[in-house]
């Protein structure tokens, strides 16, 4: 276990849902109240032990993921209630909500208790694409969703778009962020429908006669998500994001040392990563008398260098003078002699101590995006969901 960080930023992962979507990846089951009372249980009880490790550690920002957070706004409440308690937290608070589950009451309980970043996982606001992923709403449920959501007082709402979803048009694509820019999101998430192949999405496809969209028309779709939410004065915050300037952004995978709480929930921390079980009956068990931790890797120097870099890439922007205090050391030489080239590529530019992606830049780390999903998450989460408890992964 890492020493006792400065400051942590806290994942805490819920994994009941209503129902489950057939192109869903993550760690989730169908909702049952009597296990949801023993997960909260066990997830507090993770919190107590690095609270006894690190005594009272700031924590600059709670998330809390799915599954469906905003079905369970108790255990969202009772837990920021016992982290305030326990831990200095800084201002970023967020949530996953989920449009059905977005009334006045959840929304309230929500905000009393903290909560100041709501992301809306509509994923479109088109009724036959809602149909072709299963998700189960109607569009004018999101669009309601999502103004109710707005008008709850959070200081960032977010809104999650896809794109590159089966038969869906170009013109359905920029509808759907034309709706979110409409309503006046703070900020637009928004990414390709990445097949897993460890969930049904293919049959769920192939019973419909369904394909993916081929990579030009995945491509051009990007480009029009650009292109509309920077006319409308959005700034791109990542490869798949945008924010109206001023906003603070809602992001979790991208921060330096954060710690996971729940099953299936990531850590990395100081030179060490490690993984929760993925099973949600492990995860509670092993919270009554052991650890929840299923796997572990000890990261070199260059590894820590290369997950930060990851990282910075995905944000287009590499801050070259903050790798050293990030790091410990500067950008290796390889890549120094790399950037020169870069440039001349047009993948990126040079403003002082910072290197920018261009869109050209952004497009191909788009692809990296998608061939590290596919190259080191799925095969990870696939070996974590077939055995809770594995003895090592080689990706
Ligand atoms: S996509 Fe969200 S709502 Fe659907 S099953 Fe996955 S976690 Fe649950």
């Amino acid at each position: 276990m890492p020493d006792r960080p400065e400051s942590v930023n806290l994942y805490i992962h819920l994994p009941f849902c209503s129902s489950i979507c057939p192109f869903c990846p993550y760690v989730k089951e169908l909702y049952d109240p009597a296990v949801s009372a023993f997960y909260q249980v066990a997830i507090l009880k993770e919190l107590e032990g690095y609270r006894e490790l690190w005594g009272d550690v700031f924590v600059e920002s709670v998330y809390f993921g799915g599954g469906t957070p905003s079905l369970t706004p108790e255990i969202v409440e009772t837990t920021l209630n016992w982290i305030s308690g326990h831990f200095h937290v800084g201002r970023d608070v967020g949530v996953e909500i989920h449009p059905s589950s977005a009334g006045d009451a959840v929304l309230s309980s929500l905000r009393n208790a903290g909560v100041t970043q709501a992301s809306l996982g509509a994923q479109t606001f088109n009724d036959r694409l809602l149909g072709v992923l299963g998700r189960g709403y109607s569009g004018n449920l999101a669009v309601q969703a999502c103004e109710r959501v707005l008008q709850a007082g959070f200081q960032t709402v977010d809104v999650d778009l896809m794109f590159a979803i089966p038969t869906q048009t170009l013109e359905e694509v920029e509808a759907d962020v034309e709706t979110a820019l409409r309503l006046g999101v703070d900020q637009i998430s928004t990414y390709p429908l990445l097949p897993f192949s460890y969930t049904p999405l293919r049959s769920h496809l192939n019973s419909q006669g369904l394909r993916l969209p081929s990579w030009r028309l995945e491509k051009r779709m990007l480009q029009s998500v650009v292109a509309l939410a920077r006319n409308a004065g959005y700034e791109r915050s990542s490869i798949w994001s945008f924010n109206r300037p001023g906003s603070s952004r809602y992001t979790t995978v991208t921060r330096d040392a954060f710690v996971g709480i729940g099953t299936g929930a990531t850590s990395r921390l100081g030179d060490y990563f490690w993984l929760n079980t993925f099973s949600v009956a492990g995860y509670i068990k092993a919270m009554e008398n052991g650890s929840p931790r299923s796997l572990a890797a000890r990261l070199t120097s260059a590894d820590r260098m290369a997950y930060w870099l990851f990282w910075q890439c995905y944000n287009l922007s590499i801050d070259t003078g903050a790798c050293r205090s990030v790091c410990g050391a500067d950008l290796p030489r390889r890549v120094r002699t790399m950037l020169p080239l870069l440039g001349l590529l047009g993948i990126t530019r040079r403003e002082g101590n910072v290197i920018r992606f261009t869109d050209w830049g952004a497009y191909l780390f788009h692809l990296v995006e998608k061939k590290y999903t596919q190259t080191y998450l799925r095969p990870m989460w696939e070996a974590c969901l077939a055995e809770p408890w594995p003895e090592r992964v080689v990706l």
